[in-house]
């Protein structure tokens, strides 16, 4: 058996990513010793951007990360939505001083990396947490007060809880929920990082842009001191029947599914030879996702669309919520995880579902729809967007 030293006060988390490490601050705050089991032979992240929006600054702020993980952002100036059938733009929302004033933090984007590393650093400089890589959980036993965790390569640990933070194939959810695999949602991303030289001159813009195709859309935005690009192309795809994560693309596979895009957007994808491929799953929202001492958090629990960029932030969003239920609870981690649960299934299910709504009727329309999209979105103020997100990125201001 794996030592986990005091049973009685060692939670154990299953999963390292950015939503594990979150909430492993938040146990080690309230007084718990943690083992985080990675499946991965390292921690780390992929080397890719991520965008963080303002609900993600009350989070990193009060986990101790927000200035290291905030070195190297990039402070863009608006998020743009332009039309790839007509090469034009539909809608901008300035990220200026009424957006920050307005939301109370700024809209950032970054490298994986960098939002990663600092959460990591923070937990290897403690001495409560303890970090194993190279540990698969395959499932786990609630024996009494306690739980026991088995490892694929043999081990076991024992502590008083533990939180599935593993992502979109959870095995812990695949106990505590029981709905099976995630569903191939028939949406297949690429995602690439270009050096600034190989971005159109033209494009080359401080923004989050996007441009939306009839079943496709992209992304392109700038990264550490604005000498790279992040780009994700998304389109649908039903020649998929598994999900995928982190492969190597095919180049001309992606290519054929934009080439009904103006030369300009389309001469973007045509840079990169090094493609990486997901094949998105999806998992419809749940009313429950713990059960006594196990309880789950990030993708485990509400895995989304990336359509609001959203996936992140809300993992953060619930290592800060659970940490406060956990500090109260005197000890009582199943009420507390009720309690966290209660908080953010509600919150969590909406960006789901509207996610999946923005993609359909935003991202991916053809023909009239995408004539009425135009429209909507184009007559709209900077004030409407903000009233229209303020759900979203107002979220925690006040804390
Ligand atoms: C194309 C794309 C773009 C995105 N863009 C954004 C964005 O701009 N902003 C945003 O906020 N979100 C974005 N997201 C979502 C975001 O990436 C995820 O929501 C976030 O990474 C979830 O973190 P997590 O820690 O819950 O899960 P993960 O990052 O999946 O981490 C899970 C960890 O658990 C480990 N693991 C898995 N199984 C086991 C096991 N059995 N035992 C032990 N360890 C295990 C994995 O190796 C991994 O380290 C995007 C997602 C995609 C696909």
């Amino acid at each position: 058996m794996g030592s986990t030293g005091n049973k009685a006060r060692t939670v154990i988390v299953a999963g390292g990513g950015i939503g594990g490490l979150a909430a492993c601050i938040g146990f080690s705050r309230a007084g718990y010793q943690v083992v985080v089991l990675e499946k991965a032979q390292e921690f780390g992240e992929i080397g890719a951007g991520i965008q963080l929006a303002p609900n993600a600054f009350p989070p990193m702020k009060i986990l101790g990360i927000a200035e290291r993980a905030l070195a190297n952002a990039v402070y863009i100036d608006r998020l743009v939505m332009m039309d790839a059938v007509s090469g034009e733009q539909i809608a901008e929302i300035p990220l200026g001083d009424a957006f920050k004033q307005h939301f109370r933090n700024p809209y950032v984007v970054i490298h994986r990396a960098d939002l990663h590393s600092p959460l990591l650093e923070a937990c290897r400089a403690d001495p409560k947490v303890t970090l194993l890589a190279g540990h698969e959980v395959m499932g786990f036993e609630q024996i009494g007060d306690e739980v026991e965790v088995t490892t694929a390569n043999g081990a076991s640990f024992r502590g008083c809880a533990l939180l599935g933070a593993d992502g979109v194939r959870s095995r812990i959810r695949e106990d505590i929920v029981g709905d099976g695999g995630p569903k191939i949602s028939g949406h297949v991303a690429y995602r690439a990082v270009l050096p600034i030289e190989e971005m159109p001159e033209q494009l080359r813009w401080n923004a989050a842009a996007l441009w939306a195709g009839p079943k496709c859309h992209f992304v392109h935005y700038p990264l550490r001191g604005r000498k790279l690009f992040n780009i994700v192309a998304t389109f649908h795809s039903d020649q998929y029947t598994t999900e995928l994560h982190n492969e190597p693309g095919d180049r001309e596979e992606l290519l054929a599914r934009f080439e009904h895009l103006p030369p300009l957007p389309r001469s973007v994808l045509e840079k990169s030879d090094g493609w990486r491929r997901w094949v998105l799953g999806d998992r419809d929202p749940v009313e429950n996702w713990s059960r006594g001492n196990v309880t789950l958090l990030g993708d485990a629990a509400h895995v989304t669309y990336q359509y609001f960029a959203q996936g992140a932030v809300m993992a953060l969003e619930d290592s800060v919520c659970l940490m406060r239920e956990v500090m109260q609870a005197d000890g009582d981690l199943p009420a507390a995880f009720l309690r966290y649960q209660e908080q953010r299934i509600t919150r969590t299910a909406r960006i789901v579902l509207s996610s999946r709504a923005i993609g359909e009727y935003f991202y991916h329309p053809a023909g009239v729809e995408r004539l009425v999209r135009n429209q909507m979105l184009g007559s709209k103020t900077p004030e409407d967007f903000f009233r229209g997100l303020d759900w979203i990125y107002g979220y925690g201001r006040d804390s």
